[in-house]
């Protein structure tokens, strides 16, 4: 027994497979070009959302990488944000002239980014700082902010799927999909 009120056999794939270790290629080919070549770079994991795009997107980076992990919530068990950002785990090494990928699973309000964004920039002072996220929902913002680069664009629907969670659940499935 579980409190999962939805049935897998219910989701529709919106994104498959395929589609995302293709994007994955674009996305790290992009990546490469924009932090200066021979210089390592740190990635820093979204937990626990981005956990599978960040490390898939990572094994196809040709930087020396550094992988750190943040935990970062809003969502609780909801599907709407609750515009109340936690940060649960923020124990990160010096990053003063590091340069920075945050790796994102979607952007949908923006606060999230904006928040990482802001926290990096202003404590951290990176050398360079950019952002990734899988998905973007630009319909959806509540303030202004744009990712350096994202995988796809979606509508404003509650995704799942490929590190993205309902109640916790979900997140192994190798696709993005969503209960119609
Ligand atoms: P934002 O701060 O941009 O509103 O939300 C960012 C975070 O909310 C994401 O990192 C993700 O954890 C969660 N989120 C936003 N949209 C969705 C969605 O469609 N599905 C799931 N599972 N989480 C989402």
């Amino acid at each position: 027994m579980n409190n999962l009120d939805k049935d897998i056999n219910d989701l529709k794939i919106l994104i498959p497979e395929k589609d995302i270790q293709n994007k994955l290629i674009e996305l790290a080919e992009k990546i490469e070009v924009s932090f200066p070549k021979d210089e390592d770079v740190f990635v820093i994991c979204v937990l626990k959302g981005s956990v599978m795009f960040c490390a898939d997107l990572v094994k196809h980076l040709k930087h020396n990488v550094q992988m750190e992990f943040i935990r970062i919530s809003s969502y609780g068990h909801e599907t709407k944000s609750s515009n109340n950002l936690q940060a649960i785990d923020l124990t990160l090494p010096n990053l003063t002239d590091k340069n920075v990928l945050i790796v994102e699973d979607i952007i949908d309000t923006g606060l999230t980014a904006r928040f990482l964004t802001d926290l990096f920039k202003i404590k951290h002072l990176p050398k360079k700082l950019l952002f990734v996220s899988l998905l973007n929902k630009k319909s959806a913002r509540q303030i202004e902010i744009e990712p350096d680069f994202y995988g796809f664009e979606i509508d404003d629907k509650f995704v799942v799927g490929y590190g993205l969670d309902y109640k916790g659940y979900f997140r192994n499935l190798p696709y993005i999909g969503y209960f119609p």
